[in-house]
């Protein structure tokens, strides 16, 4: 049976002698395993495709269970962000988390959208790989049903006062109503306006300076306190961003 769909590479593993097995994120496919075979030969039609972080046009081909990859063109190869190492630091990231919360066969067309515009952002929007992570990492986290539940205090009920979040509980609350890492009011906003606001509008939040890097620092810790794990490509990001 052949598939025609669009994908994006979320993980390549180099196997044998010039073959790939990739982890690709499908349009109504949602994550699959597929073989690529000889794609690391010179020349060959599917090296483009089989790359991490690249999103193309690609015919499956499956036979007792297993996909192989017959045909890719490139549709976007987010050159801006494979040329930064900072950008492909945090666009491996993203790739790491999206494997970690897509379920293998089950189309997850929101993830998809999510990933493509983060990259797109890094790559053409040129947005400010902080504000990109902290958008994609509250984002996701609503997506997977974790979404931090942000109308008002947990305990009080009222606006928060000095809000502070729980990361454990995914809710917010005053500072004196309950614990948690400490929120400004417009880390609150923003925080808001990325989970339940318009998905295009995604990345239109500003912050000023030093609490950006707050709110991606706490977005992370929330994601990966939410998720029980920590991310290899997260860490890396840590250590070469600027
Ligand atoms: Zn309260």
């Amino acid at each position: 049976m052949h598939i025609v769909t669009q994908g994006i590479v979320l993980r390549e593993v180099q196997y044998k002698e010039s073959d790939k097995i990739l982890t690709v994120l499908a349009k109504g496919q949602g994550k699959v395993t597929v073989k690529a075979r000889g794609c690391r030969r010179k020349n060959s039609p599917l090296a483009a495709g089989s790359q991490l972080l690249v999103y193309s046009d690609m015919t499956w081909f499956e036979y007792q269970g297993r996909w192989t990859l017959q045909e890719a063109a490139t549709l976007q190869e987010f050159r801006g962000v494979r040329e930064d190492l900072t950008r492909l630091a945090l666009g491996s990231y993203f790739a790491e988390v999206c494997e970690a919360v897509a379920v293998e066969g089950e189309d997850n067309p929101e993830l998809l959208s999510l990933l493509l515009n983060s990259l797109y952002a890094l790559d053409t929007l040129k947005k400010p790989p902080e504000l990109v992570r902290a958008a994609f990492d509250w984002k996701c986290m609503a997506l997977a049903g974790y979404a931090p539940l942000l109308d008002g205090c947990a305990r009080c009920g009222e606006e928060p006062r000095e809000p502070r979040l729980n990361l454990t509980a995914g809710v917010v609350s005053c500072a004196a109503c309950g614990d948690g890492a400490a929120l400004t009011a417009e880390m609150l906003c923003a925080m808001r306006h990325i989970v339940s606001g318009d998905p295009k509008r995604l990345f239109s939040f500003r912050l000023p300076g030093e609490q950006l890097g707050r709110f991606a620092a706490l977005a992370s810790d929330y994601l990966t306190t939410q998720l029980e794990r920590g991310f290899r490509t997260l860490d890396f990001y840590l250590s070469v961003k600027e």
